[in-house]
């Protein structure tokens, strides 16, 4: 297979296993949601390609799991090294193949990805320690110990970032790793490869399959061989993995969607609560973790939407390279099809459409404009599912008791956005919401020390900081009893 030019950068479309670049009999087609163009051909993974990455990971393991903490943080750190000085190849590449914006790339997510790297190399040596105790004399010692192979399947919206932040755990607690990046998004995956190569990562210890995830993906979490599954991705798919890892009972992490509330009361700072719904929009609303339920009291409803609207109609859509760019396009027309169904269901049902609600017309392809509903029936499905898009629903409510009962009425529980100037309210409207992130008059806020995941069918379990090695890891107590020593 050729390898690819991407906006003037090469990538290998290949997968990258035991250190060697692999070819498949077949491909498939990877096209950039930008412009619609062909981007190039993809190697076409399914189970041959897991079970020789799966072989792979496992001859490596033993060296990877026994090399010396600071010696696996050393190499972390080369490879965020490398991140750095290849960041804007990587950003460009990720924006022609995701369509998120470039300026977001470069300032925001790829020295996140690099910081991934440095965050758990670091805190596999400083911060990775439980205090030993003691029972009736005897000593306990906490341990983390690696797990085994960590296979790990990953979503287009924010390919490399949420990568990297399973990757960078794992391979701190001493895993090996086989990623499967989504199938809209491949290319940066198959660029780190060659970063990890560069920084001296052993072949075998990062191994890459691209594919389809009916095919590869359901290969790869079948797999026996397999630890550790972490998953990002949707609830639908969430089920089907967790199937298919009771069968060898492997451990799951899920990080999942969301329906998030912004909930703004009649006491806030109202520019700041317009600044925060509009940030609801980042990434052309596909951001998991996007309080996209607009939930406002009543009093100020009228204002907040003629402001909101006015400054909704400033964000200036287009070619995600352009610096001027606020949004780009949505990652493929699947998608989009999907979002407009949702936004014309809504219509038909009577929800009144403040703004928006069609494909923007002077950029036509997937390019939806920046949309609101506005008091849609509280049980439709456009307040109580995940449309992934520039959609915000607007919601309005009395009484505090009234916002957290809609705060909570979905089945999702990722986040939440409490916009007040009362700290006494913050506390105890943030106490009450079932959300695993709360954000009190702020938004993506994000520390990596800091526990990450969704409560309800967000996610199963945490990951951040110690949280993560407790996943990749085997946590082992071992009890050093008082007597027994010779000298
Ligand atoms: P998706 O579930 O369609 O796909 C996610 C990944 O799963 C892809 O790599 C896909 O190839 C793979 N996959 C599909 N079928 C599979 C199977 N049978 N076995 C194994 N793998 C399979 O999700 P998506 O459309 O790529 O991403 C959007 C979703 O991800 C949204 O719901 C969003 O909220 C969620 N998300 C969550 C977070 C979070 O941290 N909670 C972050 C980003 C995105």
């Amino acid at each position: 297979m050729e390898a690819l030019v991407v906006a003037g950068v090469s990538v290998d479309p290949r997968h990258y296993i035991g250190g060697k670049r692999i070819a498949s009999p077949s491909t498939f087609a990877d096209y950039s949601p930008i412009d619609g163009s062909l981007i190039g051909q993809i190697a076409r993974g399914g189970q041959a390609e897991v079970d020789l990455a799966v072989a792979a990971a496992r001859a490596a393991f033993a060296g990877w799991s026994s090399t010396p903490p600071a010696e696996r943080a050393k190499i972390l750190h080369r490879i965020a090294d490398l991140v750095e000085r290849h960041l804007e190849e990587l950003a460009i590449v990720e924006t022609t193949d995701n369509g998120a914006l470039l300026k977001s790339h470069r300032r925001g997510v790829m020295p996140r990805v690099a910081y991934n790297f440095r965050f758990f190399a670091d805190w596999l040596v400083d911060q990775l320690h439980h205090p030993s105790f003691e029972t009736r004399g005897h000593v306990n010692k906490v341990s983390w110990n690696p797990a085994g192979i960590a296979a790990l399947i990953t979503p287009w919206n924010a390919p490399l970032m949420l990568a990297t932040w399973k990757i960078a755990p794992a391979l701190a607690s001493g895993d090996t790793v086989i990623l499967k990046p989504a199938e809209w998004s491949p290319l940066t995956a198959s660029l780190l490869c060659d970063i990890t190569a560069e920084a001296g990562l052993p072949a075998g210890v990062f191994n890459l399959v691209q594919g389809y995830g009916e095919e590869a993906g359901a290969a790869l979490v079948g797999h026996p061989g397999i630890s550790r599954i972490s998953f990002t991705g949707s609830v639908p798919t969430a089920k089907i993995v967790a199937r298919a890892a009771a069968d060898n009972l492997t451990p799951c992490s899920f990080e999942l969607g969301g329906k998030s509330p912004t909930i703004i009361f009649d006491d806030a700072d109202l520019d700041l609560a317009i600044d925060l719904a509009i940030e609801q929009y980042d990434n052309a609303g596909q951001v998991c973790l996007a309080g996209t339920r607009l939930l406002v009291q009543k009093s100020i409803a009228p204002s907040f939407i003629e402001r909101f609207k006015e400054r909704a109609g400033r964000i200036k859509q287009g070619d995600p390279r352009e610096l001027e760019t606020d949004m780009g396009p949505q990652i493929h027309q699947e998608h989009f099809d999907r979002i407009e169904g949702f936004v014309n269901r809504a219509r038909s049902q009577g929800a009144e459409i403040a703004f928006g609600g069609t494909q923007n017309m002077t950029l036509g392809g997937l390019y939806f404009k920046p949309t609101l509903i506005v008091e849609p029936e509280s049980n439709s499905e456009i307040v109580t599912e995940e449309v992934f898009g520039p959609v915000l629903t607007l919601q309005t409510f009395d009484s505090e008791e009234e916002s957290v009962a809609m705060a909570n009425a979905t089945e999702f529980g990722l986040a939440g956005v409490i916009v007040t100037g009362d700290r006494d309210r913050a506390e105890r409207i943030a106490e009450q919401l079932v959300a695993g992130t709360v954000w009190v008059n702020c938004f993506f806020v994000r520390d990596l020390q800091a526990p990450f995941g969704g409560s309800k069918k967000s996610g199963v379990g945490r990951e951040g900081g110690t949280w993560s090695f407790d996943f990749y890891s085997d946590v082992k107590n071992t009890v050093f009893a008082p007597n027994g020593w010779k000298g």
